[in-house]
């Protein structure tokens, strides 16, 4: 078993325990791993309270003092990496290589934003009347809430409550109720490395819908920062309304990733397998329709089947395990139904579509993949590659820009005058060029259209917990 397991709530810098429970299940053996306490609407307000009383606190603090916290938070996750990672792996499924790879790119969060907490700087305006003197600076906006969701249990946390920390902000998180302890270990190590109690503040919940209600009413909560669903992310959207709250959303995707014909096609293949593959593809950037140029269609379906044949689904613990479950049942019943009506509208599988039994799906090649199949317009997140041939570059742009989606968006090419003009073309808020794997603590994260609101990550990543205050002085 793990370490770093807790079972209660974490309000005020204490466990709060309440006699409701639920269990949080390994989605490899779907057994139970441990029961949590849920949260009743008095610890949500509770909460809520004391997250009110750090930032009383926590505003006065200068920068330097909380990166220096921040920076010994990083220090801690970093030095429990292990038991995190194999935390991770157990209640997310992902396997073990790459639940490391999220502690240290959760980690990578909390070192640039106790970086980027020195650098909060404001403006000298220069004056349009002699007696007037023009400033404006930046302060934090106060009680943040958040709502994270199970696919990087880790990354999503960090990237929302170190730059909120370090600009001064402190946090109610209600983390996915699938992936909880994750986030409670987090706030455990920030408390540990110096957060002031009320800080980070983390729910387990069940019942999301009371929680998030709570927690975008409430007028002491100043900002509120989501990542999930689309559906879900508009239903916050209009409850945050009633109380004019500033708002970051990162919501779903529906990727392109576009191979035109003079590109390199091992290189592209190898993008491709992490772009898709990666977390059995549970991720809101992964490759959702795989454009190939017609010309060159036979030799990646080639190259990619060859690929998707030595991947190997097991439990994510084993060293040579690629592909772990899906998160539960649900989610394998979506990727199944998705499969089965692309083969009913004329798609064909390449790879072994037999039932791996539990939570677990094979990895799958569809081609064929047309519009009028759900899965060219849903994120599949599982682990199904469908392709879509094109002939014309313009065709291929006008298809990947026709969703209501724009998060992120891939292509292969080696035509540096084709890399300008599909690059400005496309309409979403990240391009990878001749690269799978695009996401970095030190750049903005984030979507345009359906996809969201706001950045995550880079110094855009900070600017979400301040607010700007104009002063003007008359002397
Ligand atoms: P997914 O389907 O990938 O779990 P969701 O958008 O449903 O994505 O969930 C993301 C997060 O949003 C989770 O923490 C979940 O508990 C929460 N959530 C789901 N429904 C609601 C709701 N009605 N109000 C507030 N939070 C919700």
């Amino acid at each position: 078993m793990p370490h770093l397991i807790f079972n209660d709530s974490f309000i005020n810098g204490e466990f709060y325990h309440t006699e409701k429970h639920f269990s949080v299940d390994d989605p490899t053996t779907q057994q139970s791993i441990v029961t949590v306490s849920d949260i009743d609407e008095d610890g949500v307000n509770k909460a809520i309270n004391a997250a009110h009383g750090a930032f009383v606190k926590l505003k006065a603090t200068n920068a330097t003092t909380r990166s220096e916290v921040l920076m010994r938070w990083y220090e801690l996750v970093m030095q429990h990496k292990k038991a995190l990672a194999e935390l991770m792996t157990k209640e997310q499924g992902k396997p073990l290589k790459e639940a490391q790879g999220e502690v240290d790119y959760g980690a990578g969060f909390i070192k640039w934003y106790a970086e980027q907490a020195k650098r909060s700087y404001g403006d000298v305006i220069p004056a349009t009347d002699d007696n007037h003197r023009l400033t404006s600076f930046k302060q934090p906006i106060g009680v943040v809430a958040g709502i994270t969701p199970w696919n990087f249990p880790i990354a999503m946390v960090t990237r929302k409550v170190a730059p909120a920390y370090a600009a001064g902000c402190s946090f109610v998180l209600k983390p996915s109720e699938h992936t909880p302890l994750c986030a409670l270990a987090l706030a455990y190590l920030a408390d540990q490395a110096g957060f002031e109690k009320g800080a980070f503040n983390v729910l387990l919940s069940e019942n999301a819908k009371m929680v998030g209600e709570i927690l975008t009413e409430s007028n002491t909560v100043r900002k509120f920062t989501f990542t999930g669903s689309t559906g879900v992310g508009k239903q916050l959207l209009t409850q945050c309304a009633s109380t004019i709250k500033r708002t970051s959303m990162e919501l779903g995707g529906n990727a392109p990733f576009i191979i035109f014909d003079n590109a390199d096609l091992d290189e592209a293949i190898t993008g491709l397998m992490g772009a898709k593959f990666r977390n059995a593809g549970q991720t809101c950037v992964a490759a959702n329709r795989i454009f190939v140029q017609r010309s060159i269609l036979d030799k990646v379906l080639k190259k990619l089947a060859v690929q998707v044949a030595a991947l190997k689904v097991g439990n994510g613990i084993a060293e040579d395990t690629d592909i772990g479950p899906l998160i539960y049942p649900k989610a394998k019943q979506k990727v199944q139904e998705l499969v089965a009506d692309a083969i009913t509208k004329g798609a064909s599988v390449i790879g072994d579509d037999k039932d791996l039994g539990g939570n677990f799906q094979a990895p799958l090649i569809l081609t064929g993949v047309t519009s009028a199949m759900d899965i060219y317009h849903q994120e599949v997140f599982g682990p199904v590659a469908s392709i879509i041939p094109f002939d014309e570059e313009a065709e291929v742009l006008a298809m990947a820009n026709d969703v209501p989606y724009g998060l992120a968006a891939y292509f292969y090419s080696q035509d540096i005058k084709q890399i300008y003009r599909v690059s400005e073309a496309l309409e979403y808020g990240m391009v990878g060029i001749n690269e799978g794997l695009i996401s970095n603590p030190v750049a903005p994260f984030g979507g345009v259209k359906q996809s969201g609101l706001g950045r995550e990550g880079g110094h855009q990543g900070l600017d979400e917990y301040l607010e700007e205050k104009y002063v003007c002085m008359k002397i």
